[in-house]
């Protein structure tokens, strides 16, 4: 590009890493134009954590996202693991490490999280919906995506950030199978109290075959989820109603089917547990892809949002100030690799441990949980929650 007007960065998907990457572009002079398949921006799913490592990122860009979630979600220090009936196995001191850097860990309805993102986009910025990208076109160093309904949009740069099933991802692999981790996924939130759910209340229960989560998102409400492993199929295409998940958690901590019985059935989503193979490479010329349509992780480590908003922060920072988008995105999709695919397998392994079904085994990870020295934790813990920044020119 010779003229001096500013470069133009097509996003495809409004979700976490759309919206943080359309700040973070905005934020090193690019102009950005959204396109979101859904016809409101109303996001699916409930609710999830966001770590510090993703408030740190976007601090790197003078974006801070902590006074909103502050308002909307609720943040917190320790994360208890505990047995089935609430019994304490250990807790995970994260608010240790968020102090470090003057960050916070926050749990947050994904609605709230949308207005906190859309926020920090700004009004200005054209987010258009019900536009379903079906693939894309590259001349030269020009995009052009294409439209279900016919349309187009021509731009410098193309990010997919569409998501699990991301169409720019399918053109760039041709047709791929998830990887099924061989349990299903059982969420909702509901306005909530409880002489146990205290404020930034976050914990784990763990039984052989199945956990539930439950923390406090702020302004009385609770988000829960349950796991139980099945077969890929099962778990697939799991359409089973509320008393099926409550005789799963019969016997379990009184908090745990206090929060299932409070809620509506109808709100309660089941998704099945899966990622994908790694994928080398995310894109070729002006194309490129983020967040979950570049490396889908499973949810043990809760580091999908973050690890969405860290790919956008590390975008902007390589895209600043270039004048070869090409290569300034082979840069960022360099830098991103390794971190990302280090938090796809152990998300994994950590799945696999959190999942296991032999009562024995069971028993021993949470010996190893209970008499492990916290130095080991905290190694793993600070490496995980740590975002490495370039400076920004
Ligand atoms: C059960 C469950 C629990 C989770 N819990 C946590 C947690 O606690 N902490 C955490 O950090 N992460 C969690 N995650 C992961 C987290 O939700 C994702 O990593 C994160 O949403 C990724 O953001 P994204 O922007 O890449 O994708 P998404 O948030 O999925 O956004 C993709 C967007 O693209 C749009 N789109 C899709 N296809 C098209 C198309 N063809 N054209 C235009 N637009 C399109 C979609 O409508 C959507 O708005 C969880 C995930 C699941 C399934």
């Amino acid at each position: 590009m010779t003229s001096n007007r500013p470069h133009k960065a097509i996003v495809i998907g409004a979700g976490i890493g759309g919206l943080t990457a359309a700040a973070a572009l905005r934020r090193v002079g690019m102009d950005v134009e959204i396109h979101e398949r859904a016809r409101e921006l109303r996001p699916a799913g409930t609710a999830l954590s966001v770590m510090c490592n993703a408030i740190t990122a976007l601090r790197t860009l003078g974006i801070d996202l902590a006074p909103e979630l502050e308002k909307r979600g609720r943040s917190f220090r320790d994360l208890h693991f505990l047995t089935r009936e609430g019994r304490p196995i250990r807790d995970m001191p994260f608010g240790g490490i968020a102090d470090r850097f003057e960050a916070a860990n926050f749990a947050v309805h994904r609605a709230d999280l949308q207005q906190a993102l859309l926020s920090v986009v700004g009004d200005d910025c054209p987010v258009h919906l019900d536009s379903a990208v079906t693939g894309f076109e590259v001349d030269g160093r020009e995009v052009t995506v294409l439209f279900a309904d016919g349309r187009s949009a021509t731009g410098d740069v193309l990010i997919g950030a569409d998501g699990f099933h991301s169409a720019v991802r399918r053109q760039l692999t041709g047709p791929e199978r998830p990887r099924e981790a061989g349990y299903v996924c059982w969420l909702s939130t509901v306005p909530f109290e409880h002489p146990r759910f205290t404020e930034g209340f976050a914990a784990h229960y763990w039984a052989p075959g199945q956990r539930f989560g439950l923390a406090d998102i702020g302004q009385g409400r609770a988000y829960w989820w349950g796991t139980k492993n099945m077969a890929p199929e099962a778990a697939r295409s799991w359409s089973g109603r509320k008393n099926e998940i409550a005789a799963a958690y019969a016997g379990w901590a009184d908090e745990v089917r206090a929060v299932i019985d409070a809620t509506p059935e109808d709100t309660i989503v089941s998704v099945p547990a899966q990622d994908r193979p790694f994928l080398e490479r995310w894109g070729y010329g002006p194309v490129t892809l983020l967040g979950d349509a570049a490396h889908p992780m499973l949810t043990a480590l809760g580091q999908g949002a973050a690890m969405a908003i860290e790919d956008a922060v590390a975008l902007a920072e390589s895209l600043a100030g270039a004048q070869d988008l090409p290569r300034a995105l082979r840069d960022y999709e360099a830098r991103r690799r390794p971190r990302t695919r280090q938090m796809v397998q152990a998300s994994r392994s950590l799945s696999r441990i959190e999942q296991l079904d032999n009562p024995l085994a069971a028993r021993l990870r949470e010996l190893y949980f209970r008499f492990t020295p916290a130095s080991v934790f905290e190694k793993q813990n600070a490496s995980v929650l740590t975002y490495q920044s370039v400076a920004v020119s």
